[in-house]
């Protein structure tokens, strides 16, 4: 039995592409496993792609940002290179913890996420499901 939750009717999100997630400043934290994936995605070795496409942030890795700091993975024009292949934290967002944690704080990633309360609705088990992954990430 799930426990109630404010959104237990589902939240509403459809990427819209606009890129303002892979933009700018940020961490997109990568596991072996989420290396192994993005590797593949481009026939290359585990350790080839970590050399290349990633950076050491303390004990973790983070993808590496191009020099206006977006995602390296980030194209203007296409949106995100990665996408059937991209990190966990990009696959769940929005449905993040902090983001979930009242109706105020889902209405704050609206403003910066023009996809989330729009569009195809996710039930609270799949939302669940998306927190889930990210706290065993
Ligand atoms: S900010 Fe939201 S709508 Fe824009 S690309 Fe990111 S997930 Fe999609
Ligand atoms: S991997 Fe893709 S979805 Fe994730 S931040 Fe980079 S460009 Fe955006």
């Amino acid at each position: 039995m799930l426990e109630k939750v404010w959104y237990s009717d589902g939240l509403k999100f459809s990427c819209t592409k606009c890129g303002n997630c892979c933009r700018g400043p940020g961490y997109v934290w990568v596991n072996d496993d989420e290396i192994h994936t993005l590797a593949q995605h481009f026939e290359m070795d585990d350790e080839t792609f970590t050399k290349v496409y990633t950076r050491k942030v303390g004990r973790s890795r983070t993808l590496r940002e191009q020099a206006n700091d977006n995602c390296v993975f980030f194209d203007d024009s296409v949106g995100c290179l990665v996408y059937e292949s991209r990190p966990t934290q990009c696959r769940t967002w929005p449905f993040w913890e902090h983001n979930l944690e009242s109706k105020q704080s889902w209405d704050k990633v609206k403003d910066r996420c023009p996809g989330s309360g729009k569009g195809q609705l996710y039930s609270v088990e799949e939302i669940t499901a998306r927190l889930h992954e990210m706290k065993q990430k």
